[in-house]
C-alpha cells in the first residue's frame, strides 16, 4: 500500500479511474435519482386520488349526521380520517351555490369558526358543479395534481357539495433532498472504495512490477550492469524483465570484452613505445656523434639535422604514449598522497624556465604560500609543465609574459595558466583533450608536438576528481583553468 501514490504512472491510473468511476457513478446516481422522484411523486399523488375516492363518502355522511348537532363527533371521525393521509392539507365542502360550508383548517377549537370569505371564484365553482372528480394540476410540475374535487352525493343521489381537496408535496420536495443527499454520501463512499481496491490491485499486478522493471532498467543504465530484475508475473512484464537482464548481461560481457581489449591495447602501446625507446636513443646519440665530429657537405648536414629533429619528435610521442597507458592503469587510492600545490607549481614554472632560456617570454607567478591537497606529485607535475610548457610554446616573443595564477576557490584550489598567445579558434576548444588532436592554427608556428599533452591533462584531472577546462580567442592568448579538491575535501568525498 505504501507506494500506491508515489510513481507518476500510479497517479495517472488514480486519476483516470476516479474521472471515470465519479462520471459512470454520477450518471447512474442520477438516474436513480430521477426515477426514485417520479415514482415518488407518482405514488403520492395516486394515494390522494385513493384517498378522495374512498373518503368523500365517509366524511360527507359524518358531516351530514354530525356537524350541526354534534361538533365534537363531528371532529373526532373528521381528524382520524385526515390522519390516513398526511399529504392532505386542507378540505374544503363547497355546496352548489358555491359557498364554503366546511373548512378543514378551522377545526380544532372546541366551535367551528367560520369566516366572511366563503364564496369561491366562477372557475372554482364550474369545478364544485362537475358530475365528476376534476383534477387541478401545478402549472409548474405538471405530475402533480395540487386539488381535487370530488362530488358528495346523497343516499338519495342529490349533489349537495362537494369535497375539495389541497394535496401537500412537501413530502415530495423532503424526499427529494434526503435522497440527493444520501446519494452523494454513496457515491463518495463508492468511489473511494472503489479507486482503492482497483488501485491497489492494478498497482500489485502491473504498476508495482513495472516500477520494478523501471527501477532496474535505470540502475543498469547508470552502469550497475550486474543487478538482474527478478520478478515473476507471467505475462508481457516478465518477458520485459527477461529482456533487460538480458540487455544487461550482453553489456556486462560487452564491457568486461572492451576493457580486457582496452588494457591488451594498452600493453600493446607500451611495448612498442617502450621498445622503441632504445633504438631511437642509439639513433640520437649516432647521429649527434656524426654532427659533432663528421665533416660533411651543407646538403648532407641538413639532412642529419632533420633526423634529428624527427628523432626527437618520435621519443617525445614514444614518451608521451608510455605516460598515458601508466596513467589510464593506475586507478587505484595509494596515489593519493599528501603534498602542496603550491611546491608543484613552483617545480613546475622551473622546469620550463629552464627550456625557456633561449625565449624572451617572462613567467609572472602569484601563488598562495601553500595549497594542501591529495594526489600524485609526479603526476600533477607532467599536467602543469605541459600546461605551462604549451603556454610558452604558442606564444610568440612579442606576447610577452605568462601569468600562473594560484587562487583559494571555495573547497577547491584553481590554479591558472594565462598566455597571450595565438590562441585557439572556438569551434577547435571541444576538441582540444582528445587524443592526439592538434589545432591547425598552431601549425602555424610548427611547434614540436605529439597531441596527447591536454589529453594527458585531462586523464590526470579526471584521476584526481579534478577539472579542467579553456577559455580562448584566436589572436587573443588562452586561459587554462585547473580545479583540484582541498586536501580535507577530498579526503571526506574519496577516501573511504
Ligand atoms: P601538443 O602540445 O603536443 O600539440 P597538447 O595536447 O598539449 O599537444 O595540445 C593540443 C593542441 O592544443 C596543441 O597542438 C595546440 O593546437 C592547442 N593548444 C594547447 N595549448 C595552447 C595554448 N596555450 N595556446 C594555443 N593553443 C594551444
Amino acid at each position: 500500500m505504501k507506494n500506491i501514490f508515489n510513481s507518476s504512472l500510479q497517479k495517472k491510473f488514480i486519476l483516470i479511474v476516479t474521472i471515470l468511476l465519479f462520471v459512470v457513478l454520477l450518471i447512474s446516481a442520477y438516474v436513480t435519482v430521477v426515477s426514485n422522484i417520479k415514482q415518488t411523486r407518482k405514488n403520492l399523488t395516486e394515494e390522494a386520488i385513493s384517498f378522495a375516492n374512498l373518503s368523500t363518502k365517509p366524511l360527507g355522511q359524518n358531516y351530514d349526521l354530525y356537524f350541526n348537532s354534534g361538533y365534537f363527533k363531528f371532529r373526532e371521525v373528521f381528524t382520524e380520517i385526515l390522519k390516513l393521509n398526511l399529504n392532505i392539507k386542507e378540505i374544503q365542502f363547497i355546496d352548489v351555490s358555491g359557498k364554503i360550508i366546511f373548512d378543514s383548517k378551522y377545526v380544532g377549537g372546541s366551535n367551528y369558526q367560520e369566516t366572511e370569505d366563503n364564496i369561491v371564484d366562477k372557475t372554482t365553482l364550474d369545478h364544485v358543479l362537475s358530475d365528476k372528480p376534476v383534477y387541478i394540476n401545478n402549472p409548474n410540475q405538471s405530475s402533480e395534481i395540487t386539488e381535487i374535487y370530488y362530488p358528495y352525493f346523497t343516499d338519495w343521489g342529490s349533489h349537495a357539495y362537494t369535497a375539495r381537496y389541497f394535496i401537500s408535496y412537501d413530502q415530495v420536495r423532503q424526499n427529494i433532498i434526503s435522497i440527493i443527499t444520501q446519494a452523494a454520501m454513496l457515491l463518495i463512499i463508492f468511489l473511494i472504495i472503489a479507486v482503492l481496491l482497483i488501485s491497489v490491485s492494478v498497482n500489485k499486478l502491473i504498476l508495482s512490477p513495472i516500477s520494478i522493471v523501471s527501477e532496474m532498467a535505470h540502475k543498469i543504465s547508470e552502469g550497475k550492469y550486474g543487478r538482474r530484475i527478478q520478478i515473476k508475473t507471467n505475462d508481457e512484464i516478465e518477458v520485459l524483465a527477461e529482456s533487460t537482464n538480458k540487455m544487461a548481461r550482453t553489456l556486462e560481457q560487452n564491457i568486461i570484452d572492451l576493457k580486457e581489449l582496452d588494457k591488451l591495447k594498452d600493453e600493446f602501446i607500451d611495448i612498442a613505445a617502450g621498445s622503441l625507446k632504445v633504438p631511437l636513443n642509439h639513433l640520437k646519440f649516432d647521429v649527434k656523434y656524426l654532427l659533432d665530429n663528421g665533416k660533411f657537405e651543407t646538403k648532407e648536414h641538413e639532412l642529419l639535422t632533420d633526423i634529428t629533429v624527427n628523432t626527437n619528435k618520435l621519443q617525445l610521442l614514444s614518451d608521451d604514449l608510455i605516460d598515458v597507458t601508466a596513467i589510464s592503469k593506475d586507478s587505484t587510492s595509494n596515489i593519493f598522497m599528501p603534498l602542496d600545490l603550491t611546491e608543484v607549481l613552483k617545480e613546475s614554472i622551473n622546469e620550463v624556465g629552464i627550456s625557456l632560456k633561449s625565449k624572451k617570454i617572462k613567467l609572472k607567478a602569484s601563488l598562495l604560500k601553500t595549497a594542501p591537497i591529495l594526489g600524485d606529485y609526479q603526476k600533477i607535475k607532467m599536467l602543469f609543465v605541459n600546461i605551462i610548457d604549451n603556454a610558452v610554446k604558442f606564444s610568440t616573443e612579442k606576447d610577452g609574459t605568462v601569468e600562473i595564477n594560484l587562487i583559494e576557490k571555495g573547497n577547491s584550489y584553481l590554479t591558472e595558466v594565462i598566455d597571450q598567445g595565438i590562441g585557439i579558434d572556438e569551434k577547435e576548444i571541444p576538441k582540444l583533450f582528445q587524443k592526439f588532436y592538434r589545432a591547425p592554427s598552431s601549425a602555424v608556428l610548427n611547434k614540436e608536438g605529439s597531441g596527447l599533452g591536454l589529453y594527458l591533462s585531462k586523464l590526470i584531472c579526471d584521476l584526481h576528481h579534478g577539472s579542467i577546462w579553456v577559455e580562448s580567442k584566436k589572436g587573443e592568448g588562452s586561459k587554462f583553468y585547473v580545479s583540484f579538491f582541498k586536501k580535507d575535501t577530498f579526503r571526506q568525498t574519496y577516501i573511504k
